[in-house]
């Protein structure tokens, strides 16, 4: 591709750099936001500048927030020894979606996944670790997706946490479409929350 103008060319290659976005999307938007007045794009420059330097982690459950303790860990009403162990924030907002979950989430940050070099020690796993090992969680609820890392990520937990006192339980499989649980309905989902089902039963299963 062609640029008469280096300026151009610069904003076109770092918006090519999105995941699916090519070269020609990348024009096409660049172009959009030029057509656009001013403040729209000095919007969307501060929106994403300030994310990166202001978003904290949840030193409890690992989520994204502004603060250093999230909305839902700080929540009194929330029933804290129920975690929900999930992979990012967007289990986390379709299951808050449902309306049907009160306890706590453990957010992981991604699956184990040995063919793209992800394990265990890339993960959130030891701060969950050492929450199920104090005492304080009665029920942990695997709501990772039924893919192949999901199951590993979901097994390795469990040998890990077995001869604690903890009991473990895993959303109903099969609710979801692509095995991606931020695309499974609000109905469904919430329905695999209530009915959730001990982990040992979904290991005879598979
Ligand atoms: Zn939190």
């Amino acid at each position: 591709m062609e640029f008469s103008s280096k300026l151009l060319e610069n904003a076109v290659y770092e918006m090519s750099q999105l995941p699916g976005v090519g070269k020609r999307t990348a024009l096409r938007l660049v172009l959009h936001l030029l057509r656009q007045p001013k403040t729209q794009t000095d919007h969307l420059v501060t929106a994403l500048a300030s994310l990166r330097n202001e978003i904290k982690f949840c030193k409890q459950c690992h989520s994204i927030s502004d603060k250093d303790i999230c909305d839902i860990c700080s929540n009194s009403s929330r029933l804290k020894d129920i975690v929900c162990v999930v992979e990012d924030i967007r289990d986390v907002m379709a299951i808050e979606n449902t309306g049907q979950y009160r306890g706590l989430y453990h957010v992981l940050g991604g699956k184990i996944s040995p063919l793209d070099g992800i394990g265990p020690q890339d993960l959130n796993i030891s701060s969950l670790m050492e929450k199920v090992k104090s005492g304080e969680i009665k029920e942990l609820i695997f709501a990772l997706s039924a893919t192949m890392e999901g199951d590993t990520t979901n097994f390795y937990i469990y040998k890990q946490i077995e001869n604690e006192q903890v009991k473990t339980s895993t959303i109903a499989r099969g609710i979801s479409v692509n095995d991606e649980l931020e695309y499974a309905d609000e109905v469904t989902l919430g329905r695999s929350i209530i009915n959730r089902i001990p982990f040992e039963n979904a290991l005879k299963n598979t």
